[in-house]
């Protein structure tokens, strides 16, 4: 395959309601979609990145900078491209892993595309449906908590997890667990919201049967994280942690975490998730997918991962309506409280041009 053009086109996206974490409050989704356009097939592919620099150094203005600046020209460069020849290609720019999973994403695609499979197969994939939990934002009151949990719970969601941060933790759990009872399949997520000082804090969630606590600590801190998971019987998962297939083996091999979130958006894209998930699987170690709020396209793709055979808690992939009233792909319905894993070739899905339209801010073409 050889790369003729990229489109580097920026989309806003409303929410159904605000969705606020430990690092903040967002109201709408801008996101920057990547179609690469080769000899073959087109593509395409969605960076994670926020507008901000909040949830990790990368930023939507700055993806867009570094991949019009050295990756596509970069991958434009090759006489034969593949997936796989795209994280070789840009081994010499450091960081950007969002920036950098959304083009090979946006290859991948292509690549599949043209040869006629699933990206679920191409992974390994085992099941044609996974099993959906929700992230249930920090709210302003238990009450208004209450009525969201209990509302995606008759949704049939099979997991929730409570966003939680200081003065939002033991008391929003406690409420969940009075009201929806025991067998309701819980965790919580700190995104980094907690420091060492706040073991003694953390393990009064110890009672309540979470199936984990999310990435307490700092993203750095991995002995911190070790420490931790010593001092709490809450099994402690590591998200924001996890980099690559290299940093989840430290991770695991120095007893930080023993669950992990894979997001494939943050660790380079969807072949490097996939790596993580083998070490994960020969830790005997769980692995779940996680979300960043995904269009239709990246919600396919992380479908796809979750279908995977380590994959056995449910992950963030829930139904587009969690999030958008309308999306660009046709929308991931609930069935079950699972989602069916697309079975068309690449992604399985793409855009639908009107509606992609409506919600394009600007779009810029790289040759
Ligand atoms: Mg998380």
């Amino acid at each position: 395959m050889k790369l003729r053009e990229v489109e580097l086109r920026r989309i806003r996206m409303p929410l159904v309601s605000p969705f606020r974490t430990s690092f903040g409050t967002q109201t709408a989704r801008d996101v920057l979609l990547v179609r690469a356009v080769t000899d073959e097939e087109e593509g395409w592919g969605e960076c994670v990145a926020m507008a901000d620099p909040v949830y990790s150094p990368e930023y939507l203005d700055g993806c867009a900078d570094v991949l019009r600046r050295f990756f596509v020209p970069a991958l434009t460069a090759l006489d034969r491209l593949d997936a796989t020849s795209v994280a070789p290609a840009l081994r010499r720019f450091h960081g950007h892993q969002m920036a950098k999973g959304a083009l090979e994403m946006a290859v991948l695609d292509a690549e599949l595309r043209a040869r006629g499979v699933p990206l679920a197969r191409e992974l390994g994939a085992e099941s044609d449906s996974v099993p959906c939990g929700v992230s249930v934002g920090i709210m302003d009151s238990i009450d208004v908590l209450l009525d969201a949990v209990g509302g995606y719970l008759d949704e049939g969601y099979l997991r929730i997890k409570l966003k939680i941060e200081p003065g939002w933790d033991v008391e929003p759990v406690r409420a969940v667990r009075e009201r929806f009872g025991d067998d309701v399949l819980l965790q919580v997520d700190a995104n980094t919201a907690y420091t060492p000082a706040d073991t003694r804090h953390l393990a009064r969630l110890d009672p309540f049967d979470l199936l984990l606590i999310e990435q307490p600590l700092a993203e750095d801190d991995v002995l911190g994280h070790a420490e931790l998971a010593k001092a709490l019987a809450t099994p402690v998962c590591l998200d924001e942690s996890i980099t690559s297939a290299r940093t989840a083996a430290a991770a695991i091999t120095l007893g930080a975490c023993s669950v992990v979130n894979i997001k494939p958006g943050r660790v380079g894209g969807y072949l490097e998730a996939r790596r993580i998930h083998d070490v994960c699987v020969a830790h005997g170690v769980p692995v779940w997918c996680g979300g960043m709020l995904e269009t239709g396209l990246g919600r396919a793709a992380n479908i796809a991962l979750a279908a995977l055979p380590g994959c056995t808690l449910p992950g963030d992939t829930s139904a587009s309506d969690r999030y958008y009233r309308t999306d660009i792909t046709e929308p991931f319905v609930l069935e079950g409280g699972h989602l069916r894993v697309p079975t068309g070739p690449g992604l399985g899905v793409r855009p639908i041009p009107e509606l992609l339209e409506e919600v394009t801010a600007s779009s810029e073409w790289l040759s």
